[in-house]
C-alpha cells in the first residue's frame, strides 16, 4: 500500500527552540532537519514535507491573523491525506479551536501538537507527540475528520482542549467531553466519539478584525470594571462567571451588561470551574444575566467560546446570528442540555 502523505507546519514553541545562552529559542531550520532525520527509513511513517514559518513564533504571538494564515496553508495543500502542525502550547487550545471553526468541509485529519521540553533536550516529549501525531495523520484507519490535539498520548478534540498544567508533560485535558483517541502500546481511536467527516471541498471563510474580549468576574468586582470591557468598539465578551453561571448580584453590574446587549455586543457566559455547564435558570444570581441579555456558552471551553466569537464576529454576522450560532454545536465544541449523549458522556 502506497504511504499515506502528510504536510507538517511549524509555527515555533517550545518544541523546535534550543539553547540560546541562558533561555530556549526558535532556530529556524533545526527542528526540519530533526524531522528529516527522524523519520528516514520509517516505513510506518508517512512521507512527510515541512513548512516552517518565518519567524518562527512562540504562541503567545499567534493570533486571529495566524489562524487565518495556518487554514489558508491547510486548504491550499489538499493534495495531502492529512496535516500536522507543530505550535507552542501555551496558546495551541486556542488555535485547535479557532482551526476547527475556521474549516469548513473538513474530511482529513488534522493533529496538533507541541513539547513542554524541547525535542534538543535528552528528557524531551517532543518525539513521541510527533511520531504519534504523525502516525494518526497519516494512518488509514486511524484516520478522523477532526481537528485534534495529541499530546502525552492523549487524542483530544481541539474545540474541547484546554492546557492544565505549566510543568506537567500531560499538560492537556478535554474536561466536558472523552478523549477521541488514547497513544498507549497502540494508538487507538475511538470511533463512537469521532464526529463524521464533512462532504468537502475544504472552505475557509476570509475574517475581518474582530473585538473580542474575556472577562473573569471576581468576588468585589465593581460595575465600572465590567462597563469599561464592555465599552465600544468590543462586539464580543466571554464572561466566566461562577459555578453554573453566577454573578455578585451588583445592580451595576447587571446594568453595564443590559447597556452593553442594548448595543449589539454579544455577552457569552462560560463558567471558572474546569468541569461542568452554565445553567442561567438554576439561581438568582445566573438568571439576573439572561435578563440583561447575556446568553449561556453551555459547556465550552473558553478558548473555544472566545475563538468561535472571533470567527463569527469575523464573519460581519449580525448579533442575533451571532447568538443562534454560540448556542448551536457546529463542531462538537458544546454539548447542549436536549443532546441524547448527554447521559452517557
Ligand atoms: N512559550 C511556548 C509557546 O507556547 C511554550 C511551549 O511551546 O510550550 O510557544
Amino acid at each position: 500500500m502506497a504511504r499515506k502523505r502528510v504536510y507538517v507546519i511549524y509555527t515555533g514553541g517550545t518544541i523546535g527552540m534550543r539553547r540560546q545562552g541562558a533561555v530556549y529559542g526558535p532556530e529556524a531550520g533545526y527542528l526540519r532537519h530533526q524531522l528529516e532525520h527522524l523519520h528516514e527509513d520509517q516505513e510506518e511513517l508517512p512521507t512527510i514535507q515541512v513548512s516552517d514559518w518565518d519567524p518562527l513564533l512562540d504562541s503567545s504571538d499567534v493570533g486571529p491573523a495566524h489562524w487565518q494564515r495556518l487554514a489558508e496553508e491547510i486548504r491550499d495543500h489538499q493534495e495531502f491525506d492529512g496535516f500536522v502542525v507543530l505550535h507552542g502550547t501555551d496558546t495551541m487550545a486556542y488555535t485547535a479551536s479557532a482551526l476547527s471553526f475556521m474549516l469548513d468541509g473538513l474530511d482529513k485529519p488534522i493533529i496538533i501538537t507541541g513539547s513542554q521540553i524541547p525535542l534538543c533536550e535528552i528528557r524531551s516529549d517532543a518525539r513521541d507527540n510527533v511520531i504519534d501525531a504523525l502516525m494518526v495523520a497519516g494512518h488509514e484507519h486511524l484516520a478522523a475528520a477532526e481537528v485534534m490535539l495529541l499530546f502525552n498520548g492523549s487524542i483530544l478534540r481541539g474545540n474541547r482542549s484546554t492546557k492544565v498544567s505549566a510543568d506537567d508533560l500531560d499538560a492537556f485535558e478535554s474536561p466536558n467531553y472523552p478523549a477521541l483517541g488514547h497513544g498507549g502500546v497502540h494508538l487507538t481511536l475511538y470511533k463512537a466519539r469521532i464526529r463524521p467527516p464533512a462532504a468537502g471541498p475544504l472552505t475557509v471563510t476570509p475574517l475581518e478584525h474582530a473585538h473580542v474580549a474575556a472577562m473573569r468576574l471576581f468576588p468585589g468586582m465593581e460595575g465600572r470594571v465590567l462597563r469599561e470591557v464592555l465599552r465600544e468598539p468590543t462586539q464580543g465578551v466571554v464572561l466566566e462567571a461562577f459555578g453554573v453561571g453566577n454573578a455578585p448580584t451588583e445592580a451595576a453590574l447587571w446594568s453595564a451588561i443590559e447597556e452593553a446587549t442594548g448595543r449589539g455586543v454579544v455577552v457569552v457566559v462560560c463558567t471558572q470551574c474546569v468541569r461542568g455547564s452554565v445553567n442561567l435558570e438554576s439561581y438568582a444570581a445566573g438568571a439576573a444575566l439572561a435578563r440583561a441579555g447575556a446568553i449561556s456558552g453551555h459547556d465550552m471551553t473558553v478558548e473555544a467560546a472566545m475563538t468561535k466569537l472571533f470567527w463569527l464576529l469575523g464573519q460581519g454576522l449580525p448579533p442575533d446570528d451571532v447568538k443562534t450560532a454560540m448556542e448551536s454545536d457546529l463542531r462538537g465544541e458544546i454539548t447542549l442540555p436536549d443532546d441524547p449523549r448527554r447521559a452517557i458522556l
